[in-house]
């Protein structure tokens, strides 16, 4: 399968006739969204705008997209920078060679696909997409989804690092060593996200209070961007560190695996297609937001990764299997069997347990030899005995 990233670079060191050819197409974009066909703006760029810019807004600005064909990257390791991009503009022939900064290396054996070129106040960003094959496969069935290599299954080796994802703890997550006999390495991460949201919703009702009407909107999508942001970067982090942790595992010889639940239909309302308003909530909701990196970090990294339906993880106890339990708070209790248990915790168990189940029962299944059924013995056999009796004979 393919996968895709994107690597954030600033561009860097333009020289003024750089800029100028840069800031040329840039604006003749924004221009041509406004319904300006006179314009001279690159063929290319052009067409992709007609293609992904329907409906334009006022007062925003749009990236130019640029097709995978016509970006090239190079490694020059100049006194400058070590990438170089090439950025297709009109007016001149072959594009324009700018030094980039990314945020991170760019690997050698990766694909360059459709790019985006942006500009942040006087600087230009360049947002690369590249992609790489993987040899994974996706497996889907009505108990699990799983991304991994096609000989995947699961032994003493695997690790099962099993994430509950929530809302007091955006991620906690355990793992699940000799087929879920042991408990290890318990972690809770990104619960900074609750301080930031709880600093922007003060700020928010502040704002709220004075009565700048004009101001108010405008306002009002600042601090939300920035918000969105801060709990991006304290997620990225988490989820960065989650995967980290499972290439360490997976250098030291074993076989790690995240995991983490789904709730079925989470993009659908009762029968009712969202408005866009709505699914870009869905999309700004950090519990999508930790599925989605995790996913494609883990992937990137060429990590298995699964999901399993959360339905009933959070009630049910994890050691006995009763839903006769108690939630209080953040605490955990089973009525049955005494446990008493950190309650997103509980959850994670619950979510490894299950994907270690469906594996291990798949894992029968295909592997391990059935014993015929009874009816299934020849009944020739029996006959011959029969035959083979002394008073047979005759
Ligand atoms: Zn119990």
């Amino acid at each position: 399968m393919k996968i895709q990233k994107v690597i954030k670079c600033k561009v860097v060191c333009l020289t003024n006739v750089k800029r100028e050819l840069l800031t040329q197409e840039y604006e003749n974009l924004q221009r041509f969204l406004y319904g300006d066909n006179s314009v001279k703006l690159y063929s290319a760029n052009k067409q992709q705008a007609e293609r992904f810019y329907k409906r334009v807004k006022p007062d925003k600005e749009y990236p130019l997209s640029i097709r995978k064909d016509l970006i090239k990257v190079g490694k020059r390791d100049t006194k400058i920078a070590k990438y170089w991009a090439r950025i297709p503009v009109a007016g001149r022939r072959g594009g324009v060679w700018v030094a980039i900064k990314p945020h991170q290396d760019i690997p050698d054996d990766v694909e360059i696909c459709e790019s985006k070129l942006f500009r942040r106040g006087s600087d230009f960003y360049l947002h690369l997409t590249i992609q790489k094959e993987i040899d994974f496969v996706k497996v889907e069935t009505s108990d699990y989804v799983l991304y991994a290599p096609p000989s995947f299954t699961v032994s003493e080796r695997t690790v099962v690092m099993a994430i509950d994802i929530g809302e007091a703890n955006p991620i906690a997550s355990v793992e699940l060593w000799g087929f879920g006999m042991q408990r290890k390495n318990v972690r809770f991460l990104g619960r900074e996200v609750r301080t930031i949201r709880a600093h922007y919703n003060w700020v928010k009702k502040s704002v709220g209070r004075k009565k700048i009407k004009h101001a108010l909107k405008w306002i009002k999508e600042r601090i939300e961007h920035k918000e969105s942001r801060k709990v991006a970067d304290v997620l990225h982090k988490a989820t960065r560190s989650i995967v980290d942790r499972a290439i360490e595992l997976k250098q030291l010889g074993f076989e790690p695996i995240i995991v983490f639940g789904n709730l079925k239909g989470v993009r659908k309302l009762k029968g009712k297609v969202r408005c866009r308003k709505n699914n870009r909530k869905v999309h700004t909701m950090p519990s999508f937001k930790i599925k989605h990196m995790l996913l494609y970090k883990a992937l990137w990294a060429e990590i298995p990764v699964a999901t399993v339906n959360e339905a009933w993880t959070s009630k049910q106890c994890w050691r006995c299997g009763s839903t006769n339990t108690v939630v209080r708070k953040r605490m955990f209790k089973c009525r049955d069997c005494g446990l008493e248990y950190n309650r997103d915790l509980n959850g994670s168990v619950n979510i490894g347990n299950r994907l270690l189940g469906y594996m291990l029962r798949s894992r029968a299944d295909v592997n391990q030899p059935q014993t015929p059924p009874v009816y299934s013995v020849p009944i020739s056999d029996s006959v011959c005995e029969g035959r083979s009796h002394p008073f047979n004979g005759w």
